[in-house]
């Protein structure tokens, strides 16, 4: 139940499975019907999102997607906009989700290198309130950012901003928790920084479903009326956000390990000799693999034969969680490299 035997499966953080500990905690919840309001669990982890993100309130949600499109709808009205990474997954991810939903017009710009959104960027697309423009009403950051944990003086330089430019300031914090233990900084550090603030429980954290969307009591208010319209109204939830609960009490530590196995995982692989990959160092729990003169989808299948699970792309994005054991890393490697070589 708790894991695939010998699949190593490195597409993504949100392919854990329920350890048999998460599974009793979910087994034992106390439940009611959350549409009511009445469902204990869910009552509690919304209280211990908003306790632990030093925000008013939060709202247990099927999916990160739907967290941060409640985000824009709170913020953003039809005709208003965002600003947004051409990368983010708030804007090409989540299959055009404000603007088929909220009428909310993105405005997408590169990041830096390091995964922030240059702010006198920002600034130059801020649209003059004039008919002819939607009004920009939200900056939306990512963090981590592909596996980059945002530098923290970023963070309270893009508040300033917002605050100075009458712009309301939401982060994606689908893997918030592996930014905090990497740069060993407190949640509300970051949290505070922010109006509101998505967490996925599903990624590194290991819950089966759900994310939590913190904010101020007003926009959580407006959030729980928009999730109903969504299709977001579960009943008895909780048997969900005991899973939550669960992963907030017992696996953001452990996240660490991801981050070593990530870290073992790239040195090892920039130790093959050869001219057609190139690693990055890793970046929290992700290392990304360029390959040239290499068939990714070969490569990929190849991998799968010996029980290694990636997806196929030049640039191939390596992920490391709770069911990536530190013994199968030699072992990717290995296998990596004796399988270039037939390639
Ligand atoms: C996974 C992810 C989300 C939300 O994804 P769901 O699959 O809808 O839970 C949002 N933002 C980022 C950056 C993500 O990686």
């Amino acid at each position: 139940m708790t894991k695939t035997e010998n699949i190593i499966d490195l597409r993504s953080d949100t392919v854990t499975k329920p350890t048999e500990a998460m599974l009793s905690a979910m087994v034992g919840a106390e439940l009611g019907d959350d549409v009511y309001g009445e469902d204990p669990t869910v009552n509690r982890l919304e209280e211990l999102a908003a306790d632990l993100s030093a925000k008013e309130a939060s709202i247990f949600v099927p999916s990160g997607t739907q967290s941060n499109l409640l985000a824009l709808l709170v913020h953003c009205e039809r005709g208003d906009e965002y600003i947004v990474g051409q990368q983010g997954h708030t804007y090409k991810y989540e299959g055009g989700g404000a603007a088929v939903l909220g009428s909310i017009q993105p405005q997408p710009l590169d990041y830096d290198s390091d995964g922030t959104l240059n702010l006198s960027l920002v600034k130059s697309y801020i649209k003059p309130d004039d008919p002819h423009f939607a009004k920009t009403k939200l900056l939306c950051l990512e963090n981590t950012q592909a596996g980059k944990a945002l530098p923290i003086d970023y963070l309270k330089k893009a508040r300033a901003f917002c605050s100075s430019n009458g712009l309301a300031l939401h982060l994606d914090g689908a893997r918030l928790f592996n930014a905090c233990v990497s740069l060993g900084e407190s949640l509300t550090t970051i949290t505070d920084q922010f109006d509101t603030v998505s967490i996925c429980l599903s990624k590194g954290l290991g819950a089966p479903v759900g994310s939590v969307l913190c904010g101020p009591e007003k926009l959580v208010k407006k959030a729980r009326r928009w999730r109903k319209v969504l299709g977001g109204g579960m009943r008895q939830a909780g048997i969900l956000a005991a899973a939550g609960i669960y992963a907030l009490e017992n696996h953001i530590d452990r996240l660490a390990e991801d981050h070593e196995n990530a870290s073992m995982l790239s040195d090892l692989l920039a130790g093959i000799n050869d001219s057609r990959i190139k690693v990055s160092d890793a970046q929290t729990n992700m290392v990304f693999l360029s390959l040239q003169d290499v068939d990714p989808i070969a490569f990929s299948k190849k991998l799968a034969e010996k029980n290694i699970l990636t997806t196929p792309s030049v640039k191939m994005r390596l992920v490391t969680h709770l069911n990536v054991d530190r013994r199968d890393i030699p072992y990717v490697a290995e296998v990596m490299s004796s399988v270039l070589k037939g390639l």
